[in-house]
């Protein structure tokens, strides 16, 4: 795409993944003048390599635990079998789908999108490497949101064949017979998780005392218990020291002189923000120590008119929040009142199975926040639809800020971990958001037999007057 010269757009946004494209949407809502330069494909990595893909595999995972458990609803199917070539051409068509609603969505609004890699130069000029040309655009406003790329390890350099990150797995056409997911972070668990339960043997390594740091204690528990029960080897407190490739497989060495020989390793240690090639000198943009560009609560960067969204800055990795982002930097750009993301109370979904959501605190850091508190928990194995469905793992665990008189006030976080819980976050998000207190929320009448009544029972019995729950 070229412009005419001295063409001037209200914004140009680097980089086209959520932090980028919910720029510009809610931008050409607003009725500015638009332009995305985006190096690959519109979508980022959540639509190509992140939250799609990961979650459409996990859903084939659901489909084989589902026909696998059929006979006990007196279903007779026959044991079934992954053909993981078909799996990724379903989930090649749902990513390939969106991509072109999105793609559509965005011209519809008169956005303008150059495929190129950007490149702040600075007083709102912008340069446009492409393939068939370069061209300088300008806008009066800047946002980089030019987003992450995983994060690797020394000893395991990503080969594509005997080490992976979440780019190389989300692209297999066959699924190995056996990996070591190195890290156990949301993204490792759900890769360990999936690759389970297509048939891979996983081991887990994870450098930290438990899977899933930051979330509750009580949920870490139920996946670590469901992941034991399904033959998932986890060790946690273990460093990894690097590997040998022998023949087949590789053999990759941990903790005290510890090893294991596997197929594939599959890194899962994070992801680094990408600033590569994205600023010229002297732009007047800080980027820190760890690779972030520096912003405030409004997302504004050192420089002047230049704004950064999404995984480049140094706030939760998760595409929502860029979304979130993007809307307040629009916000802040039309000079509107708009208020800073919260990112303590953000929702997290973790879409392993057990499924795993939460917003708030844990209790374990309502108490070092220094919180007198009142904790209630309804597990779904009481929970009629959860039998029903015959997914009883799991819980829902409410903190609140103990009052003077000893009852449950404000609430201040909602963990959640068993059967669709990240679609059931919704009730527990608003309460910790709006600052609700048990008595208000357990006003409000839960559909039976359904999942949510675990969370209407939960706060329910935070009154002191619970139905199931004691
Ligand atoms: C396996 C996996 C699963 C995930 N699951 C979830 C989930 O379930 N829920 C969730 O909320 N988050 C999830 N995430 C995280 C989520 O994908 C990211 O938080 C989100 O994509 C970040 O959005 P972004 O716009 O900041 O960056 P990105 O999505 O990385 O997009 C950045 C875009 O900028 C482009 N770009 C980079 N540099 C330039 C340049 N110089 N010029 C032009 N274009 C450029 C890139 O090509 C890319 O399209 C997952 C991530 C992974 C890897």
């Amino acid at each position: 795409m070229t412009t005419p010269e001295g063409t001037e757009f209200d914004v140009v946004v680097i980089g086209g993944g959520p932090g980028g494209y919910a720029t510009a949407l809610y931008g050409a809502s607003a009725g500015l003048q638009i332009a995305v330069v985006e190096k690959d494909k519109v979508g980022g990595t959540c639509l190509h390599r992140g939250c799609v893909p990961a979650k459409e595999f996990l859903e084939t995972a659901s489909v084989v635990r589902t026909v696998s458990s059929a006979k006990e609803f007196g279903v007779h199917a026959a044991q079934p079998s992954v053909d993981f070539a078909v799996s990724q051409g379903r989930k090649q068509k749902v990513v390939d789908q969106l991509h072109r609603g999105l793609a559509g969505l965005m011209k519809g609004r008169g956005i303008t999108t150059f495929i190129g890699v950007g490149t702040l130069l600075g007083g709102g000029r912008v340069h446009v490497e492409a393939p068939e040309g370069s061209q300088e655009i300008s806008g009066r406003h800047v946002v980089l949101a030019s987003g992450s790329v995983p994060r690797t390890i020394p000893g395991f350099e990503v080969d594509g064949r005997f080490v992976l990150t979440s780019d190389e797995v989300l692209a297999l056409d066959s699924l190995p017979a056996s990996v070591a997911v190195i890290g156990g972070g949301a993204i490792g668990c759900e890769f360990a998780s999936m690759l389970s339960d297509l048939g891979t043997q996983v081991t887990v390594l994870e450098v930290l005392p438990t899977l899933l740091p930051g979330c509750d204690k009580d949920v870490v528990a139920v996946v670590a218990r469901s992941f034991r029960k399904r033959g998932i080897a986890v060790h946690t407190g273990v460093s990894v020291h690097g590997h040998t490739p022998n023949g087949s497989g590789t053999t990759v060495s941990f903790g005290e002189g510890e090893s294991i020989s596997v197929d594939a390793v599959v890194v899962s240690v994070g992801r680094r923000p990408l600033t590569d090639g994205l600023l010229a000198d002297h732009t007047g943009v800080t980027v820190t120590e760890r690779g972030f560009v520096q912003v405030d609560p409004y997302m504004r960067t050192t420089a002047d008119d230049v704004w950064a969204v999404g995984d480049l800055v140094d706030t939760p990795q998760l595409a929502h929040v860029g979304f979130a982002e993007g809307m307040l930097t629009v916000k802040d750009i039309l000079g509107e009142p708009a208020v800073p993301v919260d990112y303590a109370r953000v929702p997290w979904c973790i879409y392993c199975h057990p499924e795993v959501a939460f917003a708030g605190l844990t209790e374990a850091a309502a108490r070092e926040a220094g919180y007198d508190v009142v904790v209630k928990q309804d597990p779904f194995a009481g929970n009629s639809r959860a039998r029903i469905l015959g997914e009883t793992d799991g819980l829902v665990k409410v903190v609140a800020e103990r009052r003077p008189d000893g009852s449950a006030g404000r609430i201040l976080g909602v963990h959640m971990v068993g059967p669709w819980v990240t679609e059931q976050l919704g009730q527990g998000y608003m309460a910790v958001n709006w600052e609700a207190t048990p008595e208000e929320i357990s006003q409000f009448v839960q559909p039976h037999p359904s999942l949510s009544e675990a969370f209407g029972e939960t706060v329910l019995a935070m009154t002191g007057r619970g139905l199931h729950v004691g």
